[in-house]
This record gives C-alpha cells, structure tokens and sequence, in this order.
C-alpha cells in the first residue's frame, strides 16, 4: 500500500490530472505532472511539473527518477512512452489496457471478442475498402479514424447516396472504423473502479446530453429502468475484467428505445461524467484512481444526492479572457462551482463545470438548463 508523503506521477497535465493532483493533495501525496509539453491546467496544482514532450528521454529519466508509481489523466499518450514508463515504475492501467482503448479499431476488436455489445462496425484503410464495408453495414452510418477520436473528432456521418471515393479521399485517416448508426433514445455511462485484485467499485450510472458533440449536461442517477441500468454495471465488469484494469475507467453506452445496450467507447481514466462524483458521492473518481493505483481500499462509489453536472464551455465566456457572471451560480446554495484555470476560452473549449444538487434531479435539471441559458444568451449578446 503507498501511503500518504510519497510522490505519485501523472502523465498528461489537462483538467484531470488538475483534480487528480488536487484528490491526492488533500490525502497528503505528493505530485509530479508530465505535461508532453501541451497546455497544462495541472501544473499549478501539482508539487512538481515537467513540461517536455512524450519523446523527451530526460524528461522520461526525470519522472521516473521522481515518481514511486504513475498513471494516466488522458489516453493519447505514445505507446512508447507508456512502456519506458512501466518499464521502470508501476503504471496503472497498463500500457495493453491503455492501448486498447487509445484506438477504435483495437477497442471495436476486443469488445466483439469477448461478446460485449457494440455497433455492428467494418475496419476500412482504403477507398474500395470503405465501399464494401458501407455494402455490409449500410446507411446510415459512422466513419470514425482508428486513432485518437474523441468528442466527435475525426467523424463523420454517412447517410446514403456518398461517393466512397470521395468520401475518403476528404477523410484525414490512414485507418478508420465504419461503424453502423445507433439509433439510441439517450446516452448513459459507468465509472467503474479496479484494485487490480478482483475488487471493482462500480458508481450509478449518469445519463448524458451532448452539445455540439461535446458533454454537456450529466444526470444522476440516470433515468434508465433499473434492468437498464444493472445491465451497464454488469457489462462496466465485463470490460473491466476482460481488461484486467487497474484504476479507474468510464465506460459510455447508447441505450436503445427497447432498454437495451451498446457500448460505444471505453476512457482509460477519469471522465466528464464522472465529475458529479466530486460533490455527490462519498468518494469522487479521482480519490477513486489514487485508491486503485496506491493499492489503498477502494472507497465506497454510494451517491449522496441526485445531482446534475453542467459543463462550462468556452461558448459561455462573453469574451475569450472575460468569465460569465457567475452570481447566478453563487445564489444557488445547492451549486457547486469548479473551474480549470485555463485562461483563454474558445467556443467548445471544457473551461470549467458546475455541480448542482438537489432533492430532485429534475429540479436540478432545471436550475441547470436555466443557468446555462442565461449564461449563453449574455455571451451571444456580448458578441452580436
Ligand atoms: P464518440 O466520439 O465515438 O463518443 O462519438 C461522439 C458522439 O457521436 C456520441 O456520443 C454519439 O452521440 C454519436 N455517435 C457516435 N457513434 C455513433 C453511432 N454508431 N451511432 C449513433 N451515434 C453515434
């Protein structure tokens, strides 16, 4: 078990290893961040930083040489680096589990070979390849790259009628996955929590409403049929074991009109709907992640109050260095306000997010949706 004073790495300084660094602070651990030389809200946070890239050797030298034991706050990180990392230091997920979930194809595999339901998907690297593929899976359908997708990016959607040729020819991936539409009544995911020793901790499932291919609100306890809902936990354990993970991991569904479900994509880490977690459950999925990788009990996932979680983006700032009012915000007792730190807001930017708590998750809800609004008709106004 590690305990509290020893110094725990990071790789990937973004708004989760912000919070990661801030869970293990408050426990008394030390922190040092491997930025990869991109914009790092962690840094401020963290005891220490090495801002350098992926493929720096000293900077790889420096963390290992300081860190007891690392894990990951996001999934696009070289497989290289992953593996000189674990070569030297305990990393946890591991460099196969991170790799598996770092890309479509991989992840479309190994869920169709261990029988976990997914949409139906062809992998294509070639025009006539993606013509064939578009024959068996039909329209409509969704042409993803293989590699580092996420929120949307690198997709695009096939209704009939497209020319392959064409099609691939505007596509900026040397691999892709079509996959087949799903045409789901919402979205839910699970954060599940692995010790690595066949303990898993697993959190009530968050209904999820996107905006512009981007989270926007999270609803918890999602409004899905308890079966709906027992279903995602138990297919949550499936990946988990078939991954044999360690830490901590989200796992997104579609649910179709008959309650039934399809994994769309596994995060190897901390998620966007897992935030509620930081203000409504006993312990939020970053102590989660330091307890699974520090060999610590996991803590209990039990929600204390149904909550929304409503992400701030970049769109809501009425100028790119000037924040919303948040009054509206600090009025609400039941509100809790998180913000990352970054200073320049652009339209899709994840700039913050807000937790609002309540007796009633549609009255949360609706003091959500109405500080959003508010918030979003001043940046519109500020900008017309
Ligand atoms: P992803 O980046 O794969 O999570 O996709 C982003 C969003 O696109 C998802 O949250 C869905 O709303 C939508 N989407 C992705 N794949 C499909 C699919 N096969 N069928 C229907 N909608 C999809």
């Amino acid at each position: 078990m590690i305990q509290p004073g020893t110094t725990l790495g990071i790789i990937g300084g973004g708004q989760l290893g912000r919070m990661f660094c801030m869970a293990a602070r408050r426990m008394g651990y030390r922190t040092v961040v491997w930025t990869g030389g991109l914009e790092a809200p962690a840094m401020v946070v963290a005891d220490e930083a090495i801002d350098a890239p992926f493929d720096s050797p000293q900077a790889l030298a420096e963390f290992v040489g300081k860190a007891t034991i690392a894990t990951v706050e996001f999934e696009n990180i070289p497989r290289e680096a992953l593996e000189a990392v674990a070569a030297e230091i305990p990393l946890h997920p591991s460099p196969e589990a991170l790799a598996i979930c770092q890309n479509r194809e991989r992840e479309k595999r190994f869920l169709r070979t261990h029988g976990i339901p997914c949409a139906d998907f062809e992998v294509v690297a070639s025009a006539e390849e993606l013509a064939s593929a578009i024959k068996r899976i039909g329209t409509p359908s969704v042409l993803k790259t293989a590699a580092f997708g996420y929120d949307g990016k690198g997709q695009r959607k096939l209704e009939g009628g497209e020319d392959p040729g064409e099609v691939w020819r505007d596509f900026d991936g040397a691999r892709a996955v079509l996959e087949a539409f799903v045409p789901f009544e919402k979205e839910i995911s699970v954060m599940i929590a692995c010790d690595g020793h066949g303990d898993y901790h697993v959190y009530d499932p968050a209904e999820n409403r996107h905006r512009h291919h981007i989270l926007d609100v999270s609803i918890v306890p999602a409004r899905v049929s308890d079966e709906t809902a027992q279903e995602a936990v138990q297919l949550a354990r499936r990946v988990a074991e078939a991954l044999d993970y360690r830490g901590i991991m989200g796992v997104e569904f579609f649910v179709l009109p008959d309650g039934s479900l399809r994994v769309n994509e596994m995060a190897p880490r901390p998620h966007n709907s897992g935030h509620h977690t930081l203000d409504a459950c006993v312990t939020s999925q970053f102590e989660q992640q330091l307890r699974a990788v520090c060999g610590l009990p996991l803590g209990s996932t039990r929600l204390l109050s149904p909550v929304v979680m409503l992400n701030l983006l970049g769109d809501m700032w009425p100028e790119e260095t000037t924040a919303p009012d948040w009054s509206p915000l600090f009025a609400d007792g039941g509100a809790c306000l998180h913000l990352y730190g970054k200073r320049h807001a652009r339209g899709r930017r994840k700039m913050g997010h807000a937790n609002l708590l309540g007796d009633d998750v549609e009255d949360c809800l609706l003091r959500a949706e109405k500080l959003k609004e508010a918030w979003l008709s001043e940046a519109a106004g500020s900008t017309a």
